[in-house]
């Protein structure tokens, strides 16, 4: 850059040194002081279009602004109106809470500016994401040959892992995929970019604990077999977004292996289990698979977008990826070197592993499992609190952290339509009241609420308290429902 104190003139896309540490510091200053007050804040907040709409309108301005008031802006009107995901009470859909070493990763990635699409611009990045991607197949238990890339999250890996697997195939002209039907809509998304028509989507049910079944994917399998079409993959949920089930890994996977059907499981959530003794008996039969989805943007505390896919032979990856254009012809640099970009959909991709390094290097890896292993057991103890309440049902069993259940008094005698009104108005209650922030699913056909305890700063008393206050909320209502 310009250099002002030798009177060289600042572009005018340039800031002093001076002036750059002092925005930056109070950003950091900033994010500090959020994660300070962040348990005594609501769990979420938000607005309508037309709210915010007239908060924000303006066209782009030619001329600079004043940085502290643009600052101002978006640390007032902009980043707080959001859902507060890290919130220790935040215990909706799949959250997130990334860790500070993370977050200093994630900013250092940026402010290097690291392009890591090929070694030749990114030696030290590659080799630390190669480091990363050993990490992690050790972790699932694959053989030396296993390997993957750092993506923007689990539906682009599980994108991934279908281009992949239908390549390795041969590209079969009538490809069937399968999933149950507690399968993750990313999956279907994924299908239908790759042009698998709806006809090639195979939605097995599930059983009692929302389990693929067995004996329902041979009977598909062999349908398809007998119809002429391709069995291409099977897609088995480790950690399924409705109630944290996770399919009988070990059994498709001798199931796929013997009739030659690429294995894919979807362990976006819960894949990182594995790290706990607990989790790793729930994901029995993990390493068996021809590929793994992770999202370390979930439970392994990094900030988004942090997705991964791991294959058991990482060539098959780069085979079916790799193109090299003569514009990239400097960046061959032997089979040693790996080139990122041959192993996925981005060429420019941002240097995603140095977070994740930095926060298990900075933190220990024994604090990330410690954290996980913490979210199994409150998940469990929810339940149990579930179980022992008259008011309050379980309409699933807790698995790695996700508790489904609803509020409905043993003798209520209410109907599906009563229940469900009545637990739509205790989430919109809690959600209202700031105290916690909670989703709501529907399991075969009934209304339930969820609680996605996954937050390393979510204690018992968090979850207790929030269960307390949906079944003091459950009573008040009741009178709605004429009751
Ligand atoms: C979150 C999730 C996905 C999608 O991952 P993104 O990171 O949101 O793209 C896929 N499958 C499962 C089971 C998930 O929980």
């Amino acid at each position: 850059m310009s250099n002002p104190s030798k009177g060289e003139p600042l572009n005018g896309l340039e800031m002093t040194p001076e002036e750059m540490r002092r925005l930056g510091y109070r950003v950091v200053d900033e994010m500090v002081k959020r994660w300070e007050t962040l348990r005594d804040g609501p769990a979420w907040e938000g607005g309508t279009r037309k709210e915010l709409e007239p908060l924000l309108a303006g066209g782009p301005p030619e001329a600079p602004g004043d940085p502290d008031a643009i600052l101002d802006r978006a640390l007032q009107d902009i980043l707080p109106r959001a859902g507060r995901i890290d919130h220790p009470r935040f215990f909706a859909f799949i959250p997130s809470s990334p860790t500070w070493p993370a977050v200093l990763g994630e900013t250092l990635a940026t402010g290097f500016n690291i392009f890591q699409g090929t070694w030749l611009e990114s030696a030290g990045p590659s080799q630390l994401e190669l480091v990363v991607m050993d990490w992690f197949r050790d972790w699932l238990g694959f053989p030396a040959t296993g390997g993957g890339l750092l993506t923007s999250g689990g539906s682009a890996a599980n994108l991934v892992a279908l281009v992949t697997a239908r390549e390795a195939a041969g590209a079969p002209a009538r490809p069937v995929l399968y999933l149950s039907d507690q399968g993750h809509s990313s999956v279907e998304r994924a299908a239908r970019i790759a042009g698998i028509p709806p006809e090639g989507i195979r939605k097995i049910p599930t059983d009692d604990g929302f389990r693929m079944r067995m004996d329902a994917l041979a009977a598909a399998v062999e349908e398809d077999r007998t119809a002429g079409r391709d069995p291409l993959l099977i897609c088995a949920n480790a950690g399924a977004t409705n109630t944290g089930a996770v399919d009988p890994l070990a059994e498709i996977g001798a199931f796929a292996r013997e009739r030659g059907i690429w294995f894919h499981i979807d362990g976006a959530y819960g894949g990182f289990a594995v790290l706990t003794p607990e989790g790793k008996a729930a994901l029995e039969g993990i390493g068996t698979a021809d590929s793994v989805t992770l999202d370390p943007h979930k439970w392994l505390f990094q900030p988004y977008e942090t997705g991964c896919l791991m294959v058991r032979d990482t060539r098959l990856l780069e085979s079916a990826f790799r193109i090299l254009p003569e514009y990239l012809q400097d960046a061959a640099l032997g089979e040693e070197q790996v080139n990122f970009a041959d192993r996925g959909v981005q060429l420019t991709r941002g240097f995603r592993a140095l977070k994740v390094w930095m926060s298990i290097q900075m933190l220990g890896l024994g604090a990330h499992r410690a954290a996980i292993a913490e979210s199994i057991v409150l998940a469990r103890d929810a339940g149990r609190r579930i179980a022992a309440s008259p008011v309050l049902e379980l309409l699933a069993p807790p698995s790695l952290g996700i508790v489904c259940f609803r509020f409905n008094p043993r003798a209520g005698n209410l109907d599906g339509d009563a229940l469900e009104h009545l637990n739509l108005r205790i989430q919109e209650e809690i959600l209202a009241s700031g105290l916690a922030m909670m989703s709501s699913t529907r399991l075969r056909g009934a209304f339930s609420l969820r609680l996605a305890i996954m937050n390393y700063r979510s204690t018992r008393e968090d979850v207790m308290r929030t269960l307390d206050a949906i079944e003091s909320a459950g009573h008040r209502l009741l009178p709605e429902v004429g009751r």
